[in-house]
């Protein structure tokens, strides 16, 4: 580990974006006492980012850089899962291209049947959702190679299982999430940034990241998240009208799939929230 200081000129070159962050890949210069200068940060592939208003206008702020899936864990039961949540999270991965994985955690308390068919809408989205119980010790291992030689950002609700689910993976690693809920009581629901990257024995990283509250969708326009929704975004050419909101205009093609149930209502509902930008 070595603690690095930034060349100036990277400063003057990126004023709206976070010049350098966890995950990014960098050139450093070792200095003799030991410290570092980054002296160029690469490209990224992408980034788990958000829009913050600032003096100059909008600033990119990148919490992990170059992510190659996110974990959005979620509890069968105790607590129930919020749809809505995982919906207006889909969207997000999905406008900043990183890979989903859904868990779905706790099946004991349901068992594996129910638990399938509360997750069936995703699976029918082409969403993969891996089961899992921490109690009866299932699915643990496929998670846990789904996550292999990746670098990973779990999220989701607290009591959901997320740091059980690291420890149960690896003894330790669990420590991630708890340190991240203590750092938000401090702060309050506010800015939790990713600071550190946790390494898995069996390759790859963890990056603990912030509530889905603090995520915030006022960048996107209401007419690009139809993109974002995959069971809508080849729907809406076929509406009557180009500038259709698939509320009350007549011939609307999104209104029709969900009459004939090849859209479901609730992801229907979860669509028309967001777009009345009410997540
Ligand atoms: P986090 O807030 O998402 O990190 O959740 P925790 O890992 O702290 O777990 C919250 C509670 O759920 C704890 O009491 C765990 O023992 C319990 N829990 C975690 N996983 C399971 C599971 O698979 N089944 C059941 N029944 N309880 C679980
Ligand atoms: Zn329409």
């Amino acid at each position: 580990m070595i603690t690095c200081q930034l060349r100036g000129r990277l400063k003057q070159e990126r004023q709206n974006e976070t010049i350098a962050a966890v995950g990014d890949h960098v050139i450093v210069t070792a200095l003799n006492d030991g410290s570092g200068v980054i002296e160029e940060v690469m490209p990224r592939e992408n980034a788990f980012f958000r829009m913050a208003p600032s003096a100059r206008g909008e600033f990119k702020q990148v919490l992990l850089a170059n992510p190659d899936l996110v974990c959005l864990v979620f509890a069968c039961d105790h607590p129930a899962p919020s749809f809505r949540m995982l919906d207006r999270f889909l969207v997000i991965t999905e406008k900043q291209q990183i890979p989903q994985l859904i868990v779905a955690n706790k099946i004991d308390l349901v068992g594996r049947s129910t638990a399938e068919s509360m997750f069936s809408i995703y699976t029918g989205l082409g969403y993969q959702v891996v089961y899992t119980s921490v109690k009866e010790a299932i699915g643990i291992e496929r998670l846990h190679d789904l996550i292999s030689g990746k670098i990973t950002a779990f999220s989701g609700p607290s009591g959901v299982g997320k740091s059980s689910l690291l420890n149960q993976i690896q003894p330790g690693l669990g420590l991630v999430i708890g340190d991240l809920k203590e750092t938000q009581a401090r702060k309050g629901k506010h800015t939790t940034v990713v600071r550190e990257l946790f390494e898995l024995k069996s390759g790859g990283f963890v990056a603990d990241m912030p509530g889905l509250r603090s995520l915030s969708l006022w960048d996107t326009e209401p007419e690009e998240l139809d993109a974002y929704f995959p069971e809508l975004c080849d729907l809406v050419s076929d509406c009557q009208f180009s500038n259709c909101s698939h509320q009350s205009e007549p011939g609307c093609a999104v209104k029709r799939a969900v009459e004939n149930g090849t859209v479901s209502p609730e992801r229907y509902e979860s669509y028309i929230r967001l777009r009345a930008g009410d997540g």
